[in-house]
């Protein structure tokens, strides 16, 4: 059991982790992990313009859509479990509640790596508020007084995916993934949120301008690795190594 790869992606909004981290998903799907995305919210009230723009529409149908294109997205990735946790946008209520139900998914899903939003965004305080959410609920899972019983959670690191507006956000990657093999994945998945069709090319002008950056910093013109598209993470905690790379 504790041989099982796993990962556990917080996103503050149905769609962020689509665009944020599809490559990094469909990638370690591939490579034998098993993907669990928490979705905080639909994204219902705030990342939904193109739903509310059409006539009849209600709270439930935007919700129940953005549900959709999720799970669509998900499928897409390889994602092996979905949860939505419902618990409002714009704002985000995260409260002692869902921290409870949060880190009991932590503790469940005992992920190897964790990955939420970048930790500054005065656009979108859902996003950094999930990053500090994020941080406390990794806090509370590692402590063996918080229910006693449970297994407790060891020290995955925490990356931050590229937020939008990347250079208001004081986000800097460490980390560059090549994607290419998963792009056309990560594209579908891009295709499924069909309430946000304005960010499909940004995103794919993001992932060819990271792949620029990989191999840049694998290299460069002394034989670096091709790369076409890649994804940008930050990583919170220091790497434990036994070797310099
Ligand atoms: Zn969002």
């Amino acid at each position: 059991m504790s041989d099982k790869k796993t990962a556990l992606v917080i996103s503050a909004h149905a769609a962020d982790f689509v665009w944020r981290c599809g490559g990094a998903i469909a990638l370690h799907q591939e490579l034998g992990y098993e993907v669990t995305v928490a979705c905080l919210s639909f994204g219902e009230r705030g990342e939904s313009a193109k739903l509310w723009k059409q006539d009849g529409m209600t709270l439930e149908k935007v919700k129940s859509v953005r549900k959709a294109e999720a799970e669509a997205a998900a499928k897409a990735l390889g994602v092996n479990d979905i949860r939505f946790l419902d618990l409002g946008d714009y704002p985000l209520r995260l409260d002692r509640d869902a921290q409870d139900q949060m880190v009991d998914i932590i503790r469940e899903v005992q992920p190897k790596w964790m990955m939420s939003h970048s930790k500054w965004d005065p656009y979108n305080t859902d996003h950094m508020n999930t990053t500090q959410f994020a941080l406390e609920c990794r806090m509370i899972a590692q402590a063996w007084g918080h229910n006693p019983g449970q297994k407790v959670l060891g020290a995955p690191q925490l990356y931050l995916f590229e937020p939008h507006q990347t250079e208001q956000m004081g986000w800097k990657p460490n980390v560059f993934l090549d994607i290419t093999p998963v792009w056309e994945k990560k594209k579908a998945a891009i295709e499924c949120m069909q309430g946000q069709e304005h960010l499909w090319k940004f995103y794919t002008n993001v992932a060819e301008n990271r792949g620029n950056h990989f191999r840049r910093n694998s290299g460069g013109m002394s034989g670096g690795r091709p790369a076409q598209y890649a994804e940008g993470f930050e990583a919170i905690f220091p790497q434990t190594v036994d070797e310099l790379a």
